[in-house]
């Protein structure tokens, strides 16, 4: 049976890896949840057993998410960089295909996020043999997050990644807890989540997400209103937007490229 450890809930087979001495990595993006997730498993999982891995996504991410991630690793937690190998962008990728990744075809996630930390946590393993080759790769997903987030299953076999002398498990630790819930661990923990939240973001990641809100994409013009320009210029070049719903940009944020004020609270919004 699942048993409740500092607001996780650890499946036994979870357990058992941890107390055989598996490597835990966390996949954290710098944001929120990621960032709970992060203050939670270091209170069950012993230090040398931790690390954590980021996909870096350039300009597209928010300025300072690296930084953050640094800032608020637990000590003596190494921080794995996890860059995608052909050096392309999100943006080379879009403007190759001609076409932004849709709802259904996130190919985005796969290519620039999935594939380069598999690989990396493949050679972190190969170069710590005292893991065993076991692994349970940790992800900050949430049911609350969206219909088809709330279907995936919070603990299971990675059949990619595992093969004879590799056993590799996927686990959602923070999957039950609310927004709010992720907000209270990580104030109670001392620390503040990344300042785009601050500025009116709900998400992170890439700046400007195929699965954003119209509010989050208005926020993010505002706040980034160099990038912005940039996305609608390649909507309009490719002839393809980024919202899978085939409304433009400026028609979606209300928000005219030519006219994006530089009002950023930050001070960021020339980036
Ligand atoms: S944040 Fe959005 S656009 Fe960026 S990789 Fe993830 S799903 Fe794709």
């Amino acid at each position: 049976m699942s048993s409740r450890i500092a607001d996780i809930l650890v499946p036994p087979r979870c357990r058992e890896m941890i107390r055989a001495g598996a490597l835990i990595a966390i996949n954290t993006s710098g944001g929120k949840d990621s960032q709970a997730m992060t203050i939670l498993l270091s209170r069950i999982v012993p230090r040398d057993q931790i690390v954590a891995v980021h996909a870096p996504l350039g300009e597209v991410e928010w300025p300072g998410t690296i930084e953050h991630i640094e800032a608020t690793l637990p000590a003596g937690v190494p921080l794995v960089m996890a860059p995608v190998s052909s050096g392309k962008s999100l943006l080379d990728h879009v403007e190759e295909r001609g076409m932004f990744p849709g709802a259904r075809q996130r190919w985005c996630t796969a290519a620039l996020k999935r594939g380069p930390i598999e690989r990396e946590l493949r050679r972190y393993l190969k170069a710590h043999p005292r893991f065993g080759g076991r692994l349970v790769n940790a992800m900050g997903m949430r049911a609350e997050e969206s219909p088809a987030r709330a279907r995936k299953a919070p603990w299971r076999r990675n059949d990619r990644m595992s093969v004879a002398g590799r056993e590799v498990f996927d686990w959602l630790p923070v999957f039950d807890l609310s927004t709010d819930d992720v907000f209270r661990v990580i104030h109670d923990a001392g620390q503040s989540p990344h300042w785009a939240y601050a500025a009116g973001m709900s998400r992170l990641s890439c700046s400007f997400c195929i699965l954003a809100s119209r509010a989050d994409l208005r926020r993010a013009a505002e706040l980034r209103p160099a990038l912005y320009r940039t996305y609608v210029e390649l909507e309009r070049r490719i002839d393809h937007t980024l919202s899978p719903s085939g409304i433009p940009l400026p028609e979606l944020t209300g928000v005219s490229p030519a006219t994006a004020r530089h009002d950023d609270p930050t001070g960021l919004n020339s980036i």
